[in-house]
């Protein structure tokens, strides 16, 4: 459905309230965005398994920044943290499914599937996940969502906005 970046960020965010409390989340999302279409849910799936990964592989204290923007037909949503980077021959490898950089030691549990979940869903709605990281200070991961017109379909069923705007 047509979805709004904050209303989406807003809501995941909600939804994650107790996992937040060791870390700051700092927001950086311009009003008036671009709407995008996407499946409202799979998509908080997709950030909270992000934001999830930043809080998990960060220090108590440190912040996270949700930042968005409009990048011609395209949403651009990016996810920083301040924790403990990923190797750069990583960055590619980690949305397989399984991989984890630090397996061996098991100093974070996990699965290894979060990220393969989330390049799926991203990959199936026509956008594109990467991550960004010099592995140390911290990581990036970018996703980028395609903003489609919308059709008559899509519209069917969209209130009418009122007819006589009161003047600003
Ligand atoms: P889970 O399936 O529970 O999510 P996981 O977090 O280990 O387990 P992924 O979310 O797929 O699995 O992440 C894969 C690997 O990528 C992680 O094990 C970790 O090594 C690395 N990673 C992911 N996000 C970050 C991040 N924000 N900072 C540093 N490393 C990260
Ligand atoms: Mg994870």
């Amino acid at each position: 459905q047509w979805t709004d970046l904050d209303d989406l960020v807003g809501t995941t965010l909600e939804r994650m309230e107790g996992r937040l409390e060791k870390v700051h989340v700092a927001l950086d999302i311009p009003p008036m965005l671009p709407l995008f279409q996407v499946d409202f849910v799979l998509m908080e799936h997709v950030l909270m398994n992000l934001i999830d990964n930043a809080v998990k592989y960060s220090p108590v204290g440190s912040t996270i920044t949700i930042r968005g923007h409009a990048e011609d037909g395209w949403i651009v949503i990016e996810i920083t943290d301040e924790g403990i980077g990923i190797p750069a021959e990583h960055c590619a490898r980690i949305f397989d499914k399984f991989f984890r950089v630090y397996s061996r030691d098991r100093v974070v549990a996990g699965t290894g599937l979060g990220l393969a979940i989330c390049k799926g869903i991203v990959e199936g709605h026509g956008g594109t996940i990467e991550a960004e990281s010099d592995g140390e200070n911290g990581s990036t991961f970018r996703v980028r969502l395609p903003v489609r017109t919308p059709t008559a379909a899509d519209l069917e069923g969209v209130d009418a906005p009122p007819e006589h705007l009161p003047a600003d």
